[in-house]
């Protein structure tokens, strides 16, 4: 390589180049809070009014209510059916952060977190005071929690014109995203906070580790450049990472950055504001998140505190991009080997099952469904069996019709599998009431339908030789022989 003068000095400006950024990356103490103070502040400023994920508008209204005197508080506008959407201040900060929960229904960990730091914010004196103070001296922040309360009525995703927020940043069809953008607008937050939960079927790529967080710093390009307001979210992320990994080590993913042009994230990106996506997933034994809510207090508190004292400039964009990316590869049920009866001869197949949600009031019940079969070694069961040598065997439904579902124990239940049933009939009562048995309960019709091919509902028992060594009664594995402890929400058809 021949050296003329321009090339020279283009080395010299690279030299200089990497000489300041390494000094940024280790002048800087990242002002990380200790995970002992982060999960003791949890546990005494937890909101106690909020103890499961379907909460409602109405229940949220005396909890902000009663942060009147800490907090500014401004109702923004209302939703499609009238709902308030109320924005919480606090803090006398110049640098201005804002975090926005529930633009989905259904996603409400994040909100129980927010409340649960409105109690943290609000108090005064104790042990946590100099945090409090870095906060309020450094930060002035706008919560907006449940930005769509007419989706969290309904426990569903999109707004009550069916609109997805999400997908409604520029076009402002709804009033829900036309409050949220307007808060930005006059706010004009340097950070901003995107929350969110995902489908619990999310792992870290290519692991069984459900992924209980995931992350974002949304593209604000098709091209996914990184200036320095990404880079800002990107390395605040890094932050959350490292408290993340000490709790929950393996299971924290990120999203892919494409960029969406309808998206309120990428788009608030895009408008000057470092913006940072959380996603709350699946934790093993956590189905009302109510650790992941304690997750979320933990990676935000801290965050804040390191946006306070700009303890994010410790870390680097190239941490961001060595957190692993987000998979979709997680099933309910995976079977493995069961051998399936076609044309007189049997076939070993893998058999992948996912029990979808449906709402029930105010909780829910759930569907099995055979995702796929054949191959399934992309995906990972949360709980997993190998069939080897096991075959797949229809169940009967009981003769005997009982009255009600309240007169079929579940000791009655597990004898019925044993002997080949795999439905009972009642005579009073509704479809769609709630129970916890082990078992089908048909009340409107005398069969269901069943099977192992995808999109059956997987209802069967695996027999070894005579013996029925397993049932499957809509999605949930039951060993005969040995039933565990589990949590089964059924309904009745
Ligand atoms: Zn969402």
């Amino acid at each position: 390589m021949k050296l003329n003068k321009s090339s020279i000095s283009s080395l010299f400006f690279l030299f200089l180049f990497f000489a300041f950024g390494c000094e940024t990356a280790s002048h800087h103490s990242s002002e990380s809070i200790s995970l002992e103070t982060l999960e003791k502040a949890h546990d005494q400023f937890l909101e106690g009014a909020i103890t499961h994920r379907r909460f409602k508008h109405e229940e949220l209204q005396p909890l902000i209510q009663k942060h009147a005197d800490a907090f500014e508080i401004e109702v923004l506008g209302s939703s499609v059916e009238g709902r308030s959407i109320s924005s919480l201040d606090w803090g006398q900060g110049e640098m201005k952060v804002m975090l926005w929960s529930q633009m989905h229904g259904n996603e409400s960990t994040a909100t129980m977190a927010l409340f649960d730091l409105f109690n943290f914010l609000k108090a005064s004196g104790d042990e946590f005071e100099e945090i409090r103070q870095t906060l309020k001296e450094n930060l002035r922040i706008k919560f907006i929690p449940m930005i769509n309360p007419d989706g969290a009525e309904a426990f569903k995703r999109r707004n009550a014109l069916d609109i997805d927020l999400n997908r409604d940043a520029i076009s402002q069809i709804s009033p829900e995203a036309v409050v949220l953008k307007g808060a930005r607008d006059s706010f004009e937050p340097e950070f901003g906070f995107n929350l969110h939960d995902q489908q619990i079927y999310y792992n870290v790529e290519n692991t069984p580790k459900q992924a209980t967080i995931s992350v974002l710093a949304p593209g604000y390009n098709y091209e996914r450049d990184i200036n320095e307001v990404r880079g800002r979210a990107m390395k605040t992320i890094v932050g959350m990472n490292e408290i993340l990994q000490q709790l929950i080590p393996g299971q924290v993913g990120k999203y892919d950055d494409g960029f969406e042009p309808r998206a309120f994230g990428d788009n608030i990106q895009k408008w000057g504001t470092s913006t940072i996506l959380i996603e709350s997933g699946g934790y093993h034994g956590d189905p009302e998140k109510q650790y992941i809510r304690k997750l979320n207090f933990m990676i935000i508190l801290n965050a804040l505190h390191q946006i306070a004292k700009k303890g994010y400039e410790a870390y680097t964009i190239d941490q961001y991009f060595e957190i692993p990316d987000n998979g979709f590869q997680l099933m309910d049920l995976i079977l493995q080997e069961v051998q399936v009866p076609v044309e007189g001869s049997y076939y070993p197949v893998d058999i992948a099952i996912r029990r979808r949600e449906s709402n029930a009031g105010p909780t829910y019940s759930v569907t099995g469904n055979v995702e796929d079969l054949g191959d399934m070694q992309v995906y990972f069961g949360l709980e997993e069996l190998d069939a080897t040598g096991l075959k797949y065997q229809e169940g009967k439904v009981f003769e005997q019709v009982f009255d009600t579902v309240e007169d079929i124990s579940e000791g009655k239940a597990m004898e019925l599998l044993k002997s080949g049933y795999l439905a009972v009939k009642i005579k009073d009562g509704q479809p769609g009431d709630l129970h916890q048995l082990p078992i089908v309960v048909l009340q409107s019709t005398d069969q269901f339908s069943f099977g192992w091919k995808t999109g059956s509902n997987p209802t069967f028992f695996l027999r070894d030789g005579e013996n029925l060594r397993y049932a499957v009664v809509n999605g949930y594995l039951i060993d005969l022989e040995n039933p565990k402890e589990q949590l089964i929400k059924q309904r009745v058809y």
